[in-house]
């Protein structure tokens, strides 16, 4: 093996009553690159997705980060390790502006764990959350909307802010769950602007149904079938792959 794991899934399953949605899935993640991860709907990527990041236990199998059993591990303790995620469904806050929404993932952040929203209302003046919170949008190139209340903006500006939001963690890991859907062409260029800005140094992991969106910039392509992970390799290699287009495309 001549490249280093960034997050690695032995076998995990996760079953809801006699339903399996995840069956056996093993999937490695390698180092500072882009996996994609395609299938068709209801395959179980989400749920897949919930159990690298804790929102889910898997019923068997073991999930590894840098060489550390995180099966187990909620969340919150995840992302203390590096390991942040966007939503298919955006969350961010809309009744708060740009600049509060970006506050508040920098006041999570430093409070570590136990924050409340009432220290959103404290004055930030001339404090270094503010600095990184100003030099945060800056970055993100959110400045001229950051008075603007985020329900307000269109849904591509808010995935943007909610995957601008994720970046300034600066996770190790990030995973995204379908960060095209919903959006326009010129909308979803803005996105893999983005992800193409802030990917030093990060391993991503994208969900994504726009395959030739997604091949434009993964490094490799993994394809879920009925909870299974039937192929990974190159996006080439994947997409050639007749397992993948007899259960992706049906075609024999
Ligand atoms: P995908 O993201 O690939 O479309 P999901 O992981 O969302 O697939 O869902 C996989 C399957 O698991 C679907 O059949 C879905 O109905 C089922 N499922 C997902 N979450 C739950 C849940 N909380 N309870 C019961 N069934 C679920
Ligand atoms: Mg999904």
């Amino acid at each position: 093996m001549d490249y280093a794991l960034a997050l690695q899934t032995n076998k995990i399953s996760k079953r809801f009553g006699e339903f399996t949605a995840v069956n056996n899935a093993s999937l490695e993640m390698r180092d500072k690159e882009i996996l994609g991860v395609i299938g068709p709907n209801g395959a179980g990527k989400t749920t897949f997705l919930n159990l690298l990041t804790g929102y889910y236990i898997p019923d068997s199998g073991t999930v590894v980060a840098g060489g550390k059993d995180i099966t187990k591990l909620s969340p919150a303790t995840r992302a203390s390790l590096g390991i942040a995620r966007t939503f298919q469904l955006v969350h961010v806050f809309d009744n708060l502006t740009v600049y509060e929404n970006v506050a508040l993932a920098s006041i999570r952040k430093r409070a570590s764990g136990n924050f409340s929203i009432r220290m959103l209302m404290k004055n930030l003046r001339g404090t270094a959350t503010e600095q990184e919170v100003q030099m945060n949008l800056e970055l993100l190139e959110l400045d001229h909307l950051k008075y603007e209340l985020v329900g307000n903006l269109p849904l591509g500006s808010r995935k943007r802010l909610e995957l601008a939001i994720a970046f300034t963690s600066d996770p190790k890991i990030l995973m995204l769950d379908e960060p095209f859907a919903g959006l326009s062409d010129g909308e979803i260029d803005e996105v893999v602007k983005v992800i193409r800005q802030h990917r030093a140094g990060k391993s991503i992991l994208i969900v994504e149904h726009k395959i030739s969106k997604l091949t434009e910039f993964a490094d490799r392509l993994a394809v879920m079938h009925e909870g299974q992970i039937i192929r990974c390799g190159t996006c080439e290699e994947t997409l050639n792959d007749s397992e993948v287009r007899r259960c992706y495309w049906k075609v024999s």
